[in-house]
């Protein structure tokens, strides 16, 4: 295998592998933290970006489809392309956290991505205006130290119900719409990346060209397709209503910590 492709076979099995192990059983324990809403809703969710390459044709996808969504950016892109998340906002979408670099929360040293969550979150509110509301870690590994500064930081973890697999050399639009399809149900949040910062390169052009298809089959359903905003993840009396049990204020400041 050439390096670029094992690489991408790595991102894969990354991306597989600690989120495919332990969704099932987060989505019966906490159905909102895995994304389950309103079951005449369908929560769409982009990851990674933003990129002033690929970025800019979802909005415009999105904005003809007539359909507002929840982009989760990674604050290093954040902060090179601070004019193409202010865009996100305008068009009336959902900026969220999705960390500062794309890094594994298994394999960080302690205090460090409590620090990075902190630093994005401040970013995405100085770029777009809005402090963001949601936080989704990196492959999908939610640790105790994210998840204590997700809530210190007033951001509400949520990670997939479904995803399209759009992140290798071989997705197409079609493979795209077919992985989704059995997900696409009421109450679904599904997973579709706007960037190749972290995927086989330009495998982006997969999700874009299935989103027509997406929203259409949700359409048909009778279902709504719109951000997490609109969700109701974690709202009492929805599908997913969830309490995480401890206030905000019980936990110490991570920025305190001298990692940081
Ligand atoms: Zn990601």
């Amino acid at each position: 295998m050439r390096p670029h492709a094992l690489a991408a076979a790595g991102l894969a099995l990354l991306h597989a592998g600690p989120g495919a192990a332990w969704l099932p059983p987060v989505r019966r324990l906490l159905p909102s933290l895995a994304g389950e809403g309103d079951p005449g809703h369908v929560a769409l969710t982009f990851d990674d970006g933003p990129d002033p390459r690929s970025t800019p044709l979802f909005l415009d996808e999105l904005d003809r489809l007539g359909c507002l969504a929840t982009f989760f950016v990674l604050g290093e892109l954040l902060e090179r392309h601070p004019e193409v998340g202010r865009s996100i906002a305008r068009a009336g979408h959902e900026v969220a956290v999705h960390g500062w670099r794309h890094g594994n929360a298994l394999v960080a040293r302690p205090g460090r991505v409590a620090a990075e969550i902190g630093r994005a979150a401040r970013l995405v509110a100085a770029v777009t205006g809005v402090p963001p509301s949601w936080y989704r870690p990196p492959y999908g590994v939610l640790s105790a130290e994210a998840l204590l500064a997700a809530r210190w930081h007033g951001l509400r973890p949520v990670l997939w119900t479904a995803w399209g697999a759009d992140w290798t050399a071989r997705a197409t639009p079609g493979s795209v719409l077919r992985t989704l399809e059995p997900g696409l149900c009421g109450g679904a949040t599904l997973l579709l990346h706007d960037c190749d910062h972290t995927s086989a390169p330009g495998s982006w052009r997969s999700a874009l060209g299935a989103l027509a298809g997406v929203v259409g089959r949700c359409r048909a359903a009778g279902l709504r397709v719109g951000p997490l905003g609109a969700h109701g993840v974690g709202v009492p009396g929805a599908a997913g209503a969830h309490r995480f049990p401890a206030p905000a204020s019980f936990y110490p400041r991570p920025e305190a910590r001298p990692e940081a």
